[in-house]
Parts: C-alpha cells; sequence; structure tokens
C-alpha cells in the first residue's frame, strides 16, 4: 500500500514539473514575439560603472553636422563640455563650394570646438574632363578651413556619399581621381572613407545571420552592388598602396571587426593607414577579449569617432567600452548584442582619445 502511494506522489511530481495543465498554458512568447521587440535588460549584480566624463580630454574624429541651429550647437557644445569632447570633427559628403561655405559659418560661434570636413566634387571628372575642378574646389575648400574629406563612402557602386553628383562607379582605387588623391597628400587633407558594410551584411540574412537583429533595416542589397565586399576592401586597399603620401582614415574598422587578423596585415603594410571606431562599438564590444588584444597592438593607428548623434549618454557608452571591465551591458544603440569593457590602460586611452588625432591633425600638416 505504501509503495503504491509513493508511486502516486511521483507521478504527480513529474505532472507538475514537465506538462502543463489547461488553466498553466501560456503561449510560448517565442513563437510570438517579434525580434525587433526583443530588449532584454541585464540581470546579473555585477558591476557598472558610470564614466561622467572621459579619462582625457578627447577628439572626435567621426561626427556629422547634427545640429539644426544654434541653440542645438549651444546644447552639443555643452555636452562635449560635460563630456571631456574639446574637439569634434564634423563631416559632411555634399560640403563643397557654397556649401562648405555655409557649413564653416554656422558652426563659427565655436572654432576652437568644431573642425569642418569636405568632399569631393566629381562633375568634370564624369564628364570626362580630368581632375583639374575637383582639384581646384579641394584647394578652394582648404583655404575656407577645411580640414579634411569625407566621409566618402562606398558601399559598392562607387562614391554615393558625393554632391553635387554622386560618384557613381568611381571607387577610390579609380585611375581617373588618383590626381585628387595624391592632391590631399600635399595639402595634408587626411581622407575619410566608409567601405563596404558589415560582413554580416554581405551573408544570407535569415535566422542564422549574426548581425541581422542589429541593423537589417540598413542592410543594403548587397547583391545589385557593382563590388562585394572584398571587391571594395581590395579598391581600398589599392588606393592606399598607391598613394602612400594620404593619410587614409577607414572609418567603422574598415568595417571589418570580424577579421582583426587581416586588419591588423593592413595596417601593418601601410603607414598611411588609420581607422575609426565610430558606429562599430557593439561589434567590437561584444568579442572583448579579441578586441582589446588587437586595440593594443594597433594602439597608435586607431582613432576615436561617434557618428552617432551629440547625446552624453551616447558619449558616455562608448567610455565605458573602452574604460571598463564592465561585461554584459546593453548600448542603446538598436543592437541585440550586448558589451564588454576593454579596460585599456591609460597610456592607449590617451592615444586613442586625442594623441593620434593630433598627430594627423597636426603633425602631419
Ligand atoms: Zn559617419
Amino acid at each position: 500500500m505504501k509503495k503504491i502511494i509513493l508511486l502516486a506522489a511521483a507521478a504527480m511530481m513529474l505532472a507538475a514539473c514537465g506538462t502543463k495543465t489547461a488553466e498553466t498554458a501560456v503561449t510560448n512568447p517565442m513563437d510570438t514575439l517579434l525580434l525587433k521587440n526583443y530588449h532584454p535588460v541585464n540581470v546579473n549584480n555585477i558591476p557598472q560603472t558610470f564614466i561622467e566624463k572621459a579619462k582625457f580630454p578627447v577628439i572626435d574624429m567621426h561626427s556629422h553636422d547634427y545640429a539644426a541651429n544654434e541653440e542645438e550647437i549651444d546644447q552639443w557644445v555643452k555636452n562635449m563640455d560635460e563630456c571631456g569632447i574639446e574637439l569634434t570633427q564634423v563631416m559632411h559628403c555634399s560640403w563643397i563650394g557654397e556649401e562648405f561655405d555655409k557649413a564653416v559659418e554656422k558652426y563659427s560661434k565655436y572654432p576652437d570646438r568644431f573642425q569642418i570636413w569636405c568632399c569631393f566634387d566629381y562633375t568634370e571628372v564624369l564628364e570626362g574632363k580630368g581632375c583639374d575642378y575637383a582639384i581646384a574646389q579641394l584647394e578652394r575648400a582648404k583655404a575656407m578651413g577645411a580640414v579634411g574629406v569625407g566621409e566618402l563612402g562606398d558601399k559598392g557602386d562607387g562614391d554615393l556619399y558625393a554632391a553635387p553628383v554622386e560618384g557613381r562607379g568611381i571607387h577610390l582605387d579609380d585611375p581617373r581621381i588618383k590626381p585628387i588623391l595624391e592632391k590631399c597628400g600635399e595639402l595634408k587633407m587626411p581622407i575619410n572613407i566608409h567601405v563596404a558594410e558589415p560582413y554580416w551584411m554581405y551573408l544570407p540574412l535569415n535566422g542564422s545571420n549574426d548581425g541581422l537583429p542589429n541593423g537589417a533595416d540598413w542592410a543594403i542589397d548587397t547583391t545589385k552592388v557593382d563590388l562585394g565586399y572584398w571587391g571594395l576592401i581590395k579598391s581600398f586597399e589599392n588606393a592606399v598602396r598607391e598613394n602612400p603620401q594620404t593619410i587614409f582614415i577607414a572609418c567603422h574598422y574598415l568595417n571589418m571587426n570580424q577579421d582583426y587578423k587581416y586588419l591588423g596585415e593592413l595596417l601593418d603594410k601601410y603607414p598611411n593607414l588609420y581607422i575609426d571606431l565610430a558606429a562599430r562599438v557593439p561589434e567590437a564590444a561584444q568579442i572583448p577579449r579579441a578586441t582589446r588584444e588587437f586595440t593594443l597592438k594597433y594602439q597608435d593607428r586607431i582613432l576615436f569617432g561617434t557618428d552617432n548623434g551629440m547625446s552624453k549618454s551616447m558619449y558616455r557608452t562608448i567610455f565605458r567600452f573602452l574604460e571598463t571591465e564592465d561585461e554584459h551591458f546593453y548600448s542603446g544603440f538598436n543592437y541585440i548584442w550586448y558589451l564588454n569593457g576593454i579596460y585599456l590602460p591609460d597610456s592607449v586611452l590617451e592615444k586613442i582619445y586625442r594623441t593620434n588625432a593630433l598627430r594627423i591633425l597636426n603633425e602631419y600638416k
């Protein structure tokens, strides 16, 4: 009798653990929740560090014309002061000629806090008339205060960020623009360029795609472009190699966080190549040990950049990534990956925050 009661109890326990009654059954959220609505919150009781201000003064080498008016520029400067950003490089793809002058004027209230970059004018290049006009425009912008050129952007069809005309079909190693790239070296104007996109974007956008939830909304149709990922990298490398007097800043880690070995080999080969970390902190922070090792090794070639608006929380998330040992925190950058800090030593932090940029902005002059 006793044995029968025990067996019955065991059966009841099994039922409680392994099956659901009609009253307790819930819909499995995995069947209904959309990936875009998944915004996890860290539950771990682990250190969370708030970095109000960067440890060293910062030069932001990758920003854009985010301020809509003077009030917003004033607010931006306040945010920069509170976060320790001493100088911001403002780039815009359409700034050349009169548009460039307007940009200079717009930020002229704070000449020590903002510097303006220009772009290339491909109008006559595309008409088969050579580079004289583009070079004249470049020299004009330089005389008006342009610090560098960028952000250029080749996602497969040529420099699509340019204005007044897109540089469609003009990849960076196009012989038609070599004189312009050489002129940048002569004028000591570094070129910031966005090459390709993160590697996952070139893989099928399906359930096994590592990056899909982070940016499916900005993925490009890589099957419809002229050059694919490695074609773009090659075209960029050709230009860097063929123009050794010109400094190239491949923004977003050259969109190559997935292969630090390859990226390191490029940096080894070409002393005129730099990278910025703008807008790829989540890519870097989800592989913290690899990123730390890479950053220590190439500490003289990495530039701080944001590319992400003007908010204090944006700056502070990047400081947290660079300065702390915090683990498993979310960025607020619309990424599903969690981030981890890479706790750089002070000597390296200072280079990335400031000294590497100064070397380009001052000594390269
Ligand atoms: Zn940018």
